[in-house]
């Protein structure tokens, strides 16, 4: 089973990538951000719940996120392979990851984090923002949030995953093709 953390800040083309790899390898998209918009869009008491959260750009409390990932990966127990995209966020959920991956024998495989300069990320968010209506993308100062959020809570599972030979860091700056063949070279040494 091929397990992969795609990481890196709000804005640097998590969401993007995961589909074009998802596709190319034939893994299964787990994106927490996605499934809480739906909760919301869903009028559910977890998306009114985490909403006070996600319309301020701060974490929605592990629990929850954790419940939600279990719940995929049971449902999704007969996958190639996941790509998790904007989970973990925290080392809490992190660990809880390897312990759920673990339970089925599974663990990850790597951690590849796009690299991407700040104001490349301000951009591309804001742009985002005028196409997909999110509220946490139109908004400067709940984006500078987010990347702010992104380096004092989650960055620090760089270190996690390095700890554990896991780590690689992809040049995130370019075209999304020039950026999909990076990961692609990097996800190919793992067959
Ligand atoms: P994203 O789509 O990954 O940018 O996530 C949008 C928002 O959803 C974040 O700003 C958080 O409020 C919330 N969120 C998504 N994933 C997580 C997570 N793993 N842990 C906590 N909050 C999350």
């Amino acid at each position: 089973m091929l397990n992969i953390v795609l990481f890196g800040p709000p804005g640097a083309g998590k969401g993007t990538q995961a589909y074009k790899l998802i596709e190319k390898y034939k893994l299964v998209h787990l994106s927490t951000g996605d499934i809480l918009r739906a909760e919301l869009a869903a009028k559910t008491k977890l998306g009114e719940e985490a909403r006070k959260f996600m319309d301020k750009g701060e974490l929605v409390p592990d629990e929850v996120v954790i419940g939600m990932i279990r719940k995929k990966l049971n449902d999704n127990s007969e996958a190639n392979g996941f790509i998790f995209d904007g989970f973990p966020r925290t080392k809490e959920q992190a660990k809880a990851l390897d312990v759920l991956l673990d339970e089925s024998g599974n663990s990850i495989t790597a951690m590849l984090a796009l690299d991407v300069e700040h104001a490349e990320l301000v951009k591309r968010l804001l742009n985002r923002g005028k196409n997909s209506g999110r509220a946490d993308d139109q908004d400067i100062s709940i984006i500078e949030n987010r990347v702010i959020v992104y380096h004092n809570e989650t960055k620090l599972l760089i270190d996690y995953y390095s700890e554990q030979g896991k780590f690689s860091s992809i040049n995130g700056m370019g075209t999304i093709d020039e950026i999909f063949k990076r990961l692609c070279q990097k996800v190919d040494t793992f067959y």
